[in-house]
């Protein structure tokens, strides 16, 4: 009764932006309604706002990971028959672990309903791209001296802070989705490709 199960690579087509695919699927001299879609698409603020969430709160919960340092992929169903899944919440820790040095640290179950929320607003079913998870301290104080950016109380030493981007999925958006949720902190990155968020009080940088 695994809870979670290894996935294929994204194919080509996965790296895409919604809107370019969209419009690459679609041939033909049809250009007007194109142009139509692309200016909705472009001009609809409301496609960034969360939907109502979790309408039916006993409806399973997945997430799609791959890891950006250890290469690993998990797609897991961490919340299920309407509770969290114990064995999926330990696979998603040790996926999350500190790739640097092993460290396994539980992670908050609230922040994998943030990514959750996250990817269902955006582009659901797309896997999150991880560059960080749960932090050792070691690590934490060691990234700290390479980088300014690094706090010393960092959420991500509690299980309650990641570093992602979502496949396919302009950042930007990403960030204005992970605002629009106020659940939390987020912290934008573009110059990394990445977008911060965490279980933390709401606040952004
Ligand atoms: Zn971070």
């Amino acid at each position: 009764m695994p809870k979670f199960r290894q996935t294929a690579l994204p194919g080509p087509q996965d790296t895409l932006p919604v809107s370019i695919r969209s419009e690459g699927a679609r041939s033909g001299p049809d250009q007007s309604r194109r142009r139509f879609l692309t200016t909705v698409a472009a001009a609809a603020p409301v496609l960034f706002l969360p939907k109502v969430l979790f309408a039916d709160a006993s409806a399973p919960r997945t997430l799609n990971f791959i890891h950006t340092h250890t290469s690993e992929r998990l797609a897991v169903e961490y919340f299920s028959g309407g509770q969290y899944a114990p064995d999926a919440l330990a696979e998603v820790n040790r996926f999350l672990r500190d790739f640097r040095t092993g460290d396994v640290h539980p992670i908050d179950p609230g922040l994998l309903d943030l990514l959750h929320q996250l990817a269902g607003t955006t582009a659901a079913s797309r896997p999150f791209h991880v560059i960080s998870g749960y932090r050792s301290p070691a690590t934490n104080a060691m990234l700290r001296t390479h980088s300014e950016g690094v706090a010393s109380g960092s959420l991500h030493m509690q299980g309650q802070a990641i570093d992602i981007r979502l496949v396919g999925v302009p950042l930007a958006r990403v960030h204005a989705a992970a605002l629009a949720l106020k659940k939390g902190g987020v912290g934008y990155y573009p110059a990394s490709d990445f977008v911060h968020v965490d279980t933390g009080r709401v606040r952004q940088w």
